[in-house]
């Protein structure tokens, strides 16, 4: 199957992404791994944009579960995501890259502000610009901060890294005889709950007409294959 190349493109990472071989926080090696298939990608010549979770640090639901006011929670998992973005920021300036983070709660700082405006300024540019802190409201997670910026961006497409290669009828880590989706609607993700992004999220895609692309960030070179319109993934759209 064949998918399209894409201009403008939202990529979300989960906190997960930063671990690497650990089991919690920011690995320095994982964070340049990530920052070259992110310039490996960018110089496609590609328009980019990034949205990191904050999972591996905290998370406000868990937080939450254990006792902690979940609006103080929350906050606590987008202060996350700015620790997060500013270890990708650094991995990619070592790349070369140039970057700005820009966060949804102001902490002068260490990040700009974020205005939409000037962070469309900042991709014209040719600048991967990381949007930190979340929508910087509680009770959202990064799925849907990485909806809206994307919709706000003008994004062809959210790409979705994660640990495997698209969406499956099941768990392929568990069910040996799941089978991998090419393609899917909007509506099939939110009827058969398939665990993707949250429905918030899918929804927003939905209504803006930005498709959803899950590929596995893992694999080296795939994020530049998948970005060209090649390798393997699943696109959600329609
Ligand atoms: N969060 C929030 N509002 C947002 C985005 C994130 O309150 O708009 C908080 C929430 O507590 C969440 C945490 O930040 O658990 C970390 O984000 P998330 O769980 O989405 O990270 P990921 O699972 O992608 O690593």
């Amino acid at each position: 199957m064949t998918r399209p190349r894409f201009n403008r493109i939202l990529l979300k990472l989960s906190g997960e992404a930063l671990m690497g071989q650990g089991q919690f926080g920011i690995d320095p090696e994982a964070a340049a791994g990530l920052a070259s298939e992110i310039a490996a990608a960018k110089g496609k010549g590609h328009e980019l944009c990034l949205v990191v979770g904050g999972g591996n640090i905290f998370r406000g639901m868990a937080a939450a579960a254990r006792g902690f006011d979940r609006a103080t929670a929350d906050y606590m998992g987008m202060l996350a995501t700015v620790m997060n973005a500013l270890a990708l920021q650094n991995a990619l300036e070592k790349q070369g890259v140039d970057t700005r983070v820009m966060s949804a709660i102001p902490m002068a700082s260490v990040s700009e502000p974020y205005i939409r405006r000037r962070a469309l300024r900042h991709l014209e540019k040719g600048r991967i610009v990381l949007f930190a802190a979340g929508t910087g409201n509680p009770y959202f997670t990064t799925d849907t901060a990485a909806a809206l910026r994307a919709a706000e961006m003008g994004c062809d497409a959210l790409f979705k890294g994660t640990s495997v290669d698209g969406i499956y009828t099941a768990d392929p880590k568990k069910a040996a005889d799941a089978q991998r989706y090419d393609k899917l609607s909007f509506n099939k993700v939110l009827s058969d709950d398939l665990k993707v992004m949250d429905a918030a999220a899918v929804a927003l895609c939905r209504d803006n007409n930005i498709p959803i692309v899950v590929f596995n960030i893992r694999q080296t070179g795939n994020l530049a294959e998948v970005i060209e319109g090649g390798g393997t993934a699943t696109i959600v759209q329609g």
